[in-house]
């Protein structure tokens, strides 16, 4: 069983002709409310793509209906609690080159307490993966727990903040960062070059396993010495939000049925591009159906 303590949102989706600037008002021409936030996105992937994932979250009261849809998936939802807190939400722009922005509210997803890492913790076998990305508080007490407890911690700095540089990252057996998450931890910028950020991924943290997702430029893996390329599929991009979730969810379930890294890539590669055709975030994940049929 993989366990992923993780955000979810509700995603408030606007389809927009560019994203809004300063001073300005704009009306969007499309309006959808779905389920969302990083955590819940990686489990609802991994749950799709045919993975073990039991999830560790929070939601408000009145939102048992995001619960659902993970249950619905396949997600062991025994662990994500109903609150009295307003849910964590975003309000979204995508504009018609398929770029979007993002605001983030954490509500219920900042309310974890150290009693909950402890449960998570305790509740864990020697060995298992615990996914986790930076939209919920406490990642700096739950990596020592976790790591002391013999857990493998896979850990998606997003959306990257100052806390990251924080935290105790060589604890991480595996980080999969984008272009921006790679240039926050090593000092780089964003515009470096794929290769000179994974070199210095690799220099800070040399003993864990770094996968570097560069959007329509595909994605690189490295442990050690030993270095992996996955070139993007081709395809036209109508909205790349939850591109990366996909990815990741796809990538950890393969790895949980123990596929060598290179397939693992593949299939997170080209579920992620299944993904980035369609609007949206959780319900543009592709399942493992569409998937297979794409790699034959
Ligand atoms: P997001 O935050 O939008 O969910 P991300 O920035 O975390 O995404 P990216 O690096 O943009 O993640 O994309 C993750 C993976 O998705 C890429 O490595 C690639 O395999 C796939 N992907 C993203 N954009 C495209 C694209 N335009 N065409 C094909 N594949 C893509």
């Amino acid at each position: 069983m993989l366990h992923n303590f993780g955000s979810i949102n509700l995603d408030h989706v606007y389809r927009v002709p560019h994203l809004v600037r300063p001073g300005e008002t704009l009306a969007s021409h499309d309006y959808r409310v779905g389920l969302g936030g990083k955590g819940a996105n990686q489990s609802l992937a991994m749950a799709k793509a045919g993975g073990h994932v039991c999830h560790w979250g929070r939601l408000g009261r009145q939102d048992a209906w995001a619960r659902d849809i993970l249950s619905r998936a396949g997600v062991d939802v025994s662990h994500v609690a109903l609150v009295d807190a307003p849910s964590g939400h975003a309000i979204i722009q995508v504009d018609d080159r398929a770029e979007n922005a993002i605001i983030l509210f954490p509500g219920a997803n900042h309310g974890f307490r150290r009693a909950d890492l402890n449960e998570l913790v305790a509740a864990t076998q020697p060995g298992d993966w615990l996914l986790t990305q930076n939209e919920c508080l406490g990642l700096d007490k739950l990596f020592p727990l976790a790591g002391d407890h013999g857990l493998k911690i896979a850990f998606n700095p997003a959306p990257m903040t100052e806390d990251v540089l924080k935290l105790p990252l060589t604890r991480c057996q595996l980080v999969f960062v984008n272009r921006t998450e790679a240039a926050g931890i090593t000092g780089l910028t964003p515009d470096a070059g794929g290769e000179a950020l994974l070199d210095a991924l690799v220099t800070r943290l040399p003993a864990t396993e770094v996968v570097l997702t560069l959007g329509g430029e595909g994605a690189w893996y490295q442990q050690g010495n030993r270095r992996l390329h996955q070139p993007a599929l081709s395809v036209k991009a109508v909205d790349t939000t939850g591109a990366g979730d996909t990815f990741i969810g796809y990538y950890m379930a393969a790895l949980q049925a123990q596929l060598p890294i290179d397939a693992c890539l593949k299939r997170a590669s080209i579920a992620a591009a299944l993904a980035v055709q369609r609007p949206g975030a959780a319900e543009s994940i592709p399942n493992c159906d569409e998937v297979e049929r794409a790699i034959k």
